[in-house]
């Protein structure tokens, strides 16, 4: 059980999500990132009791989100360049969260949001995959790509992306989901997408319709993926790089005489900030984002569960409803 410090609060968890990132970490894939982490980082559970000086942030008894925003959640510092510019990722006091996969988690409480009674759950995941995609989307306003305009998701049916179909709809993009195969295609379409399309003829399609998209939101784990990103962009269009291949994949090229003729602006995008977790909470609330979850289970059943997700078994996320056993 641990003991909640100063401004934190104790939380008996009650969903706890499964990410990529856990696979991952589980796997070793990231060179220079140990094997030794504890993993799980998306979680709801209810507050059961507050360190010195918790109270300002939330009250025992509430029912929060334990997200990843700045950076972080874990704690980040607030008065730094960083945070002050509104990228605490950055922050050199950042510490992330991890290790949900408990019954109880102690966390700094400034970084909980609280939840109303209509989000269940099983939305659990809603605290690292809806956040780093919420956290991607609106990186399209910062960069002045209007509502309106053709973006591309690619990895539209994965467990982030998703999660970005639906969000970027709501903004009002036009959103062309990419992903593959027929019932993967037929999902990010009943998500909202205004068209979902095969990698394979991606290219062509976008080029066809749009003449290129105006971003391209690239969630695949694959370097494919971002090759893809880059096929798919208009000039002057925005690339957003939020998957995380694994080392071993290698480099991702662009030839420069393609940079100079593309001019593309590119940028990553990792999870959010709490107020992005507070502005999802509200379109959750709202209806307009929900989880797609293919798969429960319980503590034991995680090995299992990290197996079907590195061969993409199941559209969305897992979620472990029982945390006891
Ligand atoms: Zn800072
Ligand atoms: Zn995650």
């Amino acid at each position: 059980m641990p003991e909640p410090g100063p401004e934190e609060a104790l939380v008996h968890i009650s969903a706890a999500g499964v990410c990529h990132s856990d696979l991952h970490l589980v796997r070793g894939d990231w060179a220079g990132v140990g094997r030794t982490l504890p993993i799980g980082h998306e979680a709801i559970g209810v507050v059961t009791a507050l360190g010195p000086g918790a109270d300002r942030w939330v009250q025992v008894g509430d029912r929060v989100i334990l997200g990843l925003g700045g950076t972080g959640g874990g704690y980040w510092c607030g008065t730094c360049e960083y945070c002050l510019s509104g990228r605490p990722r950055h922050c050199s006091q950042s510490k992330g969260i991890q290790g949900t996969f408990a019954e109880y988690f102690s966390v700094w409480a400034a970084g909980l949001v609280v939840l109303p009674d209509s989000i269940a759950d099983s939305e659990a995941s809603l605290a690292c995959g809806g956040l780093t995609a919420f956290g991607a989307v609106r990186k399209l306003l910062d960069h002045h790509i209007e509502p309106g305009r053709p973006i591309a998701v690619i990895g539209a049916a994965g467990g982030l992306g998703h999660y970005a179909v639906q969000i970027a709809t709501a903004f009002g993009y036009e959103v062309v989901g990419v992903d593959i195969g027929v019932d993967r295609l037929e999902f990010v379409k009943s998500l909202g997408a205004a068209r979902s399309v095969g990698v394979e003829e991606a290219v062509e399609v976008v080029q066809r319709e749009y003449g290129g998209v105006a971003a391209s939101l690239v969630f695949s784990a694959k370097l494919a993926g971002f090759r893809l990103g880059l096929d798919l962009l208009r000039k002057g269009g925005l690339f957003v790089a939020v998957g995380l291949p694994a080392t071993s994949e290698g480099n991702f090229q662009i030839n420069p005489f393609e940079f100079f003729v593309k001019d593309p602006t590119m940028i990553y995008s990792a999870v959010g900030t709490v107020q992005d977790m507070r502005d999802l909470v509200a379109l959750a609330a709202a209806g307009k984002v929900r989880s797609h979850v293919s798969r429960t289970g319980a503590l034991s059943d995680l090995g299992t569960i990290l197996d079907e997700l590195e061969v993409s078994a199941y559209l969305g996320r897992a979620v472990i409803t029982d945390l006891s056993h």
